[in-house]
C-alpha cells in the first residue's frame, strides 16, 4: 500500500486514541518562574534572566568571550611581570612594588561556573528569601564547573616568575560568605567545599587555603573586597586583577547608582583591559541591584553607558 494510504488508514485510529488520552491530560502548568503571586509582593530572585541564563549555558559566544579576556589578561600578566613599575591595585605604590608578584581573583562567574543554579532557580520561581538555603546547598555540592579559559590561565600564570625569578601566586578574593552549616563542624564550611571544588578541577595549590579570602573570615573582611586586597597587597605586588563585577575591582560601587558607578569605571580608565580584566555575567551583580526592582522601567529609560569616558 503506498505510503499516503497507510497514513490515512492510520489517522482516524490516531485521532480516536488523542480523544481518550488528550481529554484527561491536564492543562500544562504555568512555570514557576512566570507565576506573578509566587513571592507576594517580593520579586522572584533571578526574575529576567532567562536569557542571560542561556546565554551563558549554551552559547559559543559566552565561551569565545570568556577565552579572549583569559588569553588577553595571561599577555598582559606577562607584560606586568617584566615592568618594575606595574600594578593592578592603585593604593600599592613604593617599595611594595619590589614584593614578589601575584594575581587576585574572584571566584564566582570567574573562575568558578554557577549557571546551574541560576537555571534551577529560575525554573523553581525561588523567591528572595530562599535564595541564601538555596546558594549554600550549591556550594556543598563543589560541583561548579570552571569558567571558560579560567583554568588555563591559572595554571599557566602559576608557572610564569617575575623578572628575579619569584613565581606569581594567585589570591582568590570571594564573596562567598562564611557561615554555621546545620550538621557541619567546620566554622567555614563554604571555605572547605569551595576548595574542594577548585582542587577537583585541578586547581588546587600548597597555600590555597591561604590563597583562598572569603568573605567573613576575618571580621574586617566584608563584603567590600577592598580591605583583602589590602592584605595581600602587603606581601604581594598585585600584578593582575579579574574579576566579573565592578566592585571586585572598584570599592564604594556596591550600591552606587548606574551614574557613580559608571563614573567609577572611568575614572580608572587606563586599568581595563591592562592590569584589570572582567568577565562577563548578565546573569547578576552589583550592576543588576543598581538598577532597582523596577526593572521595566530601566528599560524604558534612556541609553546610560555608552559615553567615552573623558580623556583627563
Ligand atoms: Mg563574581
Amino acid at each position: 500500500m503506498p505510503a499516503h494510504r497507510v497514513l490515512r488508514a492510520a489517522l482516524p485510529l490516531a485521532l480516536a486514541a488523542c480523544a481518550a488520552a488528550c481529554a484527561t491530560r491536564p492543562p500544562p502548568a504555568v512555570p514557576a518562574h512566570r507565576d506573578p503571586g509566587r513571592c507576594g509582593s517580593e520579586p522572584v530572585f533571578a526574575a529576567g534572566g532567562d536569557r542571560a541564563t542561556l546565554w551563558v549555558r549554551n552559547s559559543p559566544e559566552y565561551r569565545a568571550a570568556s577565552e579572549t579576556i583569559y588569553r588577553a589578561a595571561l599577555e598582559a600578566l606577562a607584560a606586568g611581570l617584566a615592568d618594575p613599575a606595574w600594578t593592578a591595585e592603585p593604593t600599592q605604590s613604593g617599595a611594595s612594588l619590589a614584593l614578589p608578584p601575584a594575581v587576585v581573583m574572584d571566584v564566582d562567574q570567574t573562575v568558578l561556573d554557577n549557571s546551574a543554579p541560576q537555571a534551577e532557580m529560575l525554573l523553581k520561581g525561588l523567591c528572595f528569601d530562599a535564595f541564601p538555603r538555596a546558594w549554600d546547598e550549591w556550594l556543598a555540592r563543589r560541583a561548579a564547573p570552571a569558567v571558560p579559559g579560567a583554568a588555563a590561565f591559572i595554571r599557566a600564570a602559576r608557572l610564569m616568575s617575575d623578572s628575579a625569578g619569584r613565581p606569581v601566586r594567585i589570591f582568590f578574593i570571594t564573596n562567598r560568605e562564611c557561615a554555621p552549616r546545620a550538621g557541619n563542624a567546620s566554622a567555614c564550611p563554604q571555605q572547605d567545599d569551595t576548595m574542594a571544588n577548585l582542587e577537583a578541577l585541578g586547581l588546587g595549590s600548597g597555600t590555597l587555603a591561604d590563597d583562598l579570602m572569603l568573605r567573613g573570615e576575618r571580621p574586617d573582611w566584608g563584603a567590600e573586597k577592598l580591605p583583602r586586597r589590602a592584605a595581600v597587597a602587603q606581601g604581594y605586588r598585585i600584578v593582575l586583577n579579574v574579576g566579573d563585577d565592578l566592585a571586585d575591582f572598584l570599592p564604594g560601587v556596591r550600591g552606587a547608582s548606574v551614574a557613580e558607578r559608571d563614573a567609577a569605571r572611568c575614572a580608572r580608565a587606563d586599568y581595563w583591559g591592562r592590569q584589570w580584566f572582567l568577565l562577563p555575567n548578565p546573569m547578576y551583580g552589583s550592576w543588576l541591584v543598581a538598577l532597582g526592582s523596577d526593572l521595566d522601567a530601566a528599560l524604558a529609560a534612556p541609553l546610560k553607558v555608552l559615553a567615552d569616558c573623558p580623556r583627563g
